[in-house]
C-alpha cells in the first residue's frame, strides 16, 4: 500500500444547493479519475469517493469495481483542504 494520490484537479459535477449536497471530478496525477460525494453543511464533508472506470484502479489494477480507493478517502479530503480544491472547482 504505498500508493500516493495527487490530485491535479478538481471539477464540479453536479450540485443542489438546496440540499447541500455536491459532487467533484477528481482528476489524479497517474490518470486516475474519481467521483466524491459532498456535504455542504455543517461543513464540508466527503460522504463518499468512487473510482471512475475510465483507467485501472492504479492500487490493484482491475478494470473493474473495486474499493481500493475508498480507503485513501482521508488522504484526498485532506489534500482538498489544504489546496481549497472546493472553492477552485467552484468559482469555474
Ligand atoms: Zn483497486
Amino acid at each position: 500500500m504505498s500508493y500516493r494520490p495527487v490530485i491535479t484537479n478538481m471539477e464540479e459535477a453536479s450540485s443542489n444547493e438546496k440540499s447541500g449536497l455536491y459532487e467533484f471530478i477528481l482528476y489524479l496525477a497517474d490518470g486516475t479519475v474519481c467521483r466524491a460525494s459532498y456535504s455542504r453543511s455543517p461543513e464540508w464533508k466527503m460522504t463518499n469517493i468512487n473510482r471512475l472506470q475510465k483507467t485501472p484502479c492504479p492500487v490493484c489494477r482491475k478494470d473493474f469495481i473495486c474499493k481500493c480507493i475508498e480507503s485513501y478517502k482521508g488522504e484526498l479530503e485532506q489534500q482538498i483542504n489544504e489546496n481549497q480544491w472546493i472553492g477552485k472547482a467552484l468559482a469555474k
